[in-house]
């Protein structure tokens, strides 16, 4: 048995193409809450509620601003959350993940001095 989830934009009902799909899915068991998360390829919008900020909530591309605008008027007097401004992560699990990419890497030879390199 096979459980597929389906995801909707809340404002245009749309469903997104597979790849954004699987990003989606794999957002589902964050334990994260008060946070935006971005679905690639397709640039979905997750809002991780929960609590206080209500349930998660999905936008495609095109009414992402409109999901941010929502969240702003139905929780912005609950706390800073709904207000973070853009670019949102891509994956909240690995943090470490992306500042090790965004310093070159695990390299041997660190070339002190120079500081972070993106290559
Ligand atoms: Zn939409």
């Amino acid at each position: 048995m096979s459980v597929r989830l389906i995801f909707r934009c809340q404002f245009c009902n749309s469903q997104p193409d597979p790849l954004t799909q699987i990003s989606l899915e794999k957002s589902v068991p964050e334990l994260m809450w008060g946070a935006y998360e971005d679905a690639m390829p397709q640039k979905w919008l997750i809002w991780h509620g929960r609590g206080l900020y209500g349930p998660p909530r999905y936008a495609c591309n095109v009414h992402r601003g409109d999901l941010v605008a929502y969240l702003r008027e139905h929780y912005g007097t609950i706390g800073w959350h709904p207000w973070k401004r853009p670019p949102y992560p891509t994956n909240l699990r690995n943090p470490d993940k992306e500042r090790a990419i965004a310093v070159g890497g695990r390299s041997a030879m660190p070339k002190w001095g120079y500081g972070p390199q993106v290559k």
